[in-house]
C-alpha cells in the first residue's frame, strides 16, 4: 500500500500482526509461507524439546489450528 504526503510516496507495511504473533506465528492460511518457515518451525521444535509444548500441540500450532 502506498500513501502520498508532502515528501512523496510512503510505503506502509501491511499489518499482519493479527495472524502472525510471537505467540502464534502460524496463521490458519494453509497456503501461507509461515508453515514452511524453518526458523519458525525450529522455534516450535525447541519448545517441544524444552517441554513447553507437546508434539501434538506443536503440530496443531504449525498447521495453524491453534
Ligand atoms: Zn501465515
Amino acid at each position: 500500500m502506498t500513501l502520498f504526503n508532502d515528501h512523496g510516496p510512503v510505503e506502509i507495511p501491511m499489518e499482519d500482526d493479527l495472524v502472525h504473533t510471537s505467540e502464534h506465528p502460524f496463521c490458519p492460511d494453509g497456503t501461507c509461507g509461515c508453515h514452511e518457515d524453518e526458523t519458525l518451525i525450529a522455534e516450535v521444535a525447541a519448545q517441544v524439546a524444552a517441554g513447553a509444548l507437546s508434539p501434538e500441540e506443536a503440530t496443531d500450532l504449525v498447521s495453524g489450528k491453534r
